[in-house]
Parts: C-alpha cells; structure tokens; sequence
C-alpha cells in the first residue's frame, strides 16, 4: 500500500504557528520605560490571541478530519493520523508546533461584521453621544464596510441614508463625508464657494469655520474637488508648497509644519499630492523608509507613530500609502519595484486583523481588549482590501490569507470607497456642470 503525505497543498503558512515569531518581541535592551512596559503589555495580549487561535484547532481539527486522537496543547504536540482512499493510505500530518495549518482556520467572521453594521445604520448606543457632530463620518464608515464586505443595502435603506445625508448639508454648500451625497444635485458653485472660504492665505484648508488648519483640511479639500471635478489651479495655489512643508525628518506628515509624523496625516499628504497631481514633490524615499517601520514585528498591524503601541485602524493609515508610494516610484521606472507585491507584509497583516481584531459579536477592533467600534471596524476592513489586493486590472494580485471567502472587495487607493462609487461620482460630476453650462452658470476652469 503507497502512503502519500498530505503536504502544503491544503495548508497555507501562517506566522504564528512558527516558533521563531517570538525572537520579534521587542526588546528593552535592560533599559525598561513607560513605553516598553506598554508595548510588552500588548505583545502578551497578541500572544495570548496567537494561543487562542492554535487552541482552536484542537476541536477544527477534530471535526474536519475525524482525527480520533489529536491533542494540541498550546501548539507543541503534534500527532499523525492515517486515512484510506482507495488504494492509497494518507498519511496525515498535525504538526502544531510547525508553520502550516489547514488554511480553512482563518475565517473573517463576515456575517457577524455585516449584522453590526446593519444594526448601526438604525440604531447606535450611548457610547457614540460624543460622535453627535460625525453623523455623516458614521455612515461613510458603515457604508463603506458594508460595500467591501460586499453587503447590499435594500432600496428603502438607501433612500433612508440618502434623506438623512441631504439633511446634513448646508445651504451654503458645505457638506460632511459620503460618497453618495452628491446625488442630490447639489449645486457645485455652492460647494466651491465654501472650499474658498476654508482656505488660507498660503493654501492650506480649515477643517470648518474657525477651525484647526491642518493636512486633513487640504486632502478633504483635495478630494471632494477632485471627486466633484470643481478643481481649480487658484483653488489650490501654494497647497503643494504647503504639504510638502508637512513632511518632516522622520520621513512621514506631520498635521501641520513643525509637528510629529503621524500615520493618518501621512496618508492625506501623499493622497493630496496624489489628487493634485505632484506626489513626486515630497521625499517619496524617507515615506517609504518611515512607512515601513510602522508595521510591528510581532503583531503584524501598524503604529500610528514612531514608538507607539499597534492599533487596528492604521492598517489602513499606513498600509494605505503603500499603493501610493508604488504609484509614484513606478513613475520613475525603478526595475527593482515589484509588480506583484506593496512593500509591506501583506499577510502579517492580514493575520493580524483576522486573528486580533475580530470582535467576536461582529465589528473589528483597534487591539485584543479593546471595544468594537464603526470607525476602527472601517479602517480595519479597508486595510484588509488594501492587503489582499495588489494593483487593478491586468497587474492585479490577490493575496488572501485564509479560507478564500475571506477575499473583500478593493477599494480606490486615493479615495477609500469602491471604485465604482468613484466612476458614479465623475459621471454624476460631469452631468451636474452640463446642467450648469445649459442654465447659463458660468463653469470653473479645470487643471
Ligand atoms: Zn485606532
């Protein structure tokens, strides 16, 4: 009788089933601080949600494969079980303490995820009183899950979200987030007039009246005009000059000149360079470098900033610049540049927000032991896209740890909403200035 050896055919590798992960703690050197306390605080809870998880394939194992006899204790037993096919015997093997694993284990608990998000749309807690003035924050963050996840709405939800979004703007033009609100046939002369009354003499943006000016001012600028195709050259003069003053030693954007790089003030200034059309004016090398190391060894997910804790949220802060960043350095027709990969590890990161960042009752979370919330749920959801799928169209390559339903959909690298809703948006864009030019309003020049 022939024994065949099951190998990696039906597994997929994943980190934390291999031993060696835990040479990547951090480590203080003798010299223990407030922040390396914290940080090791943290990489307990993440150890914690690596044993959980191996743990788990004791009773997974059990049912998938009828081993009579597995025994996984914390990932160092391993065991072997003999199946019969025909002529063939199978030799099975479970080999905890290696770096395989059935890949079926790693699930995105998509139907948990969707009810939290549905439920959200109707009805939210107590704990989002103080979200009272990011009303229209909460239904972008909710929309867009549910559009990755792939979740449609009902005709009679969109209406409702569509009648409540119409009632957030403001008559004179000013209009919070969602990709949809423009179907209202909002005039764009409204909407322009109020982006000139954010700016600033030296072409930076408030975020509202009387405001703080900083670098989301010019990418929420930068994108609402791009997306309503109000973009003007006297709109934006002196921003690039500003953004790019943005960017500090480290390598990242600071919110304003002068202050820390930060990983979601990163993103809007290479996105707004992206927008306006000059990313190549920043030091696309010292993002990179910068970019990089925010991923954390042993966690896999992102830090906001340079020595700070992991949080669920800048898998789409930082992972999100990456396909920025490979735009801009695929400009210089630099060979060395990937045409299959971003330049982070997709995978660890995946795992890290399959593994951390599931709230178990649906929605995701910043980090194990944290409460689930609709805006980390979001961003984690949008850093997933963004690590699974590699480019668009011919380069595409989708890169999807775990049971292949866990692939969501890709979103806009500039944007963050579907790439559908960014062609509605151009086309509805398009439309509104016809309607102008055939009512005799005057049209904006464009770039
Ligand atoms: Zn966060």
């Amino acid at each position: 009788m022939e024994t065949v050896e099951v190998n990696s055919k039906n597994v997929n590798k994943i980190r934390c089933y291999d031993p060696a992960i835990e040479d990547l703690r951090s480590k203080d050197e003798g010299l223990e601080t407030e922040s390396s306390v914290e940080q090791s605080k943290v990489e307990d809870l993440v150890h914690e949600e690596y044993r959980r998880f191996k743990s788990n394939l004791t009773l997974l194992g059990n049912e998938d494969t009828q081993a009579a006899s597995l025994i996984v204790n914390y990932g160092i037993m391993c065991s072997v079980e003999y199946q019969e096919k025909g002529d063939l015997q199978y030799k099975v093997w479970f080999i905890a303490s290696n770096i395989f694993r059935p890949k079926e284990f790693t699930v995105l608990n998509r139907d948990f995820h969707v009810a939290f998000l549905k439920k959200g749309l109707r009805h939210l807690g107590e704990s989002y009183e103080c979200l009272d003035a990011s009303q229209p924050w909460l239904c972008y963050w909710i929309l867009h899950s549910l559009e990755l996840l792939d979740e449609p709405l009902a005709d009679d939800q969109i209406s409702d979200v569509a009648q409540f979004l119409k009632k957030c703007q403001q008559p004179d033009g000013g209009f919070g987030g969602g990709p949809y609100q423009y179907a209202h046939l909002a005039p764009t002369e409204a909407l322009l007039s109020f982006l000139w009354r954010m700016r600033t003499a030296e072409g930076a943006f408030k975020m509202h009246d009387g405001g703080e000016v900083d670098i989301r001012g010019a990418y929420c600028a930068a994108s609402v005009a791009r997306l309503t195709n109000i973009i003007t050259k006297d709109l934006f003069d002196g921003t690039l000059e500003w953004i790019v003053s943005c960017q500090t030693y480290e390598g990242g954007f600071a919110g304003c000149p002068g202050m820390e790089a930060h990983g979601g003030y990163s993103f809007c200034g290479i996105a707004a360079l992206t927008l306006l059309g000059h990313a190549k004016l920043c030091n696309i090398e010292s993002l990179l470098r910068w970019t990089v190391n925010r991923q954390m060894s042993y966690e896999g997910g992102f830090q906001g900033r340079t020595n700070k804790l992991v949080d669920g949220c800048y898998s789409f802060w930082q992972g999100g610049a990456f396909p920025l960043i490979h735009m801009v350095l695929s400009m210089e027709d630099d060979q060395s540049l990937s045409a299959e990969r971003w330049m982070f590890n997709q995978e660890a990161l995946q795992e890290y927000i399959l593994i951390c960042c599931q709230h178990q009752g649906g929605g995701l979370i910043d980090k194990p032991g944290k409460q689930r919330d609709y805006y980390h749920t979001c961003y984690c959801i949008s850093g997933l896209s963004v690590a699974q799928h590699f480019a668009g169209g011919k380069l595409s390559h989708v890169y999807v740890v775990g049971k292949s339903s866990n692939e969501i959909k890709p979103t806009h690298p500039v944007f963050n909403i579907g790439i559908e809703a960014v062609v509605h948006a151009n086309i509805f864009a398009k439309m509104c200035k016809l309607i102008e030019k055939f009512n005799g309003i005057p049209n904006s020049p464009s770039f």
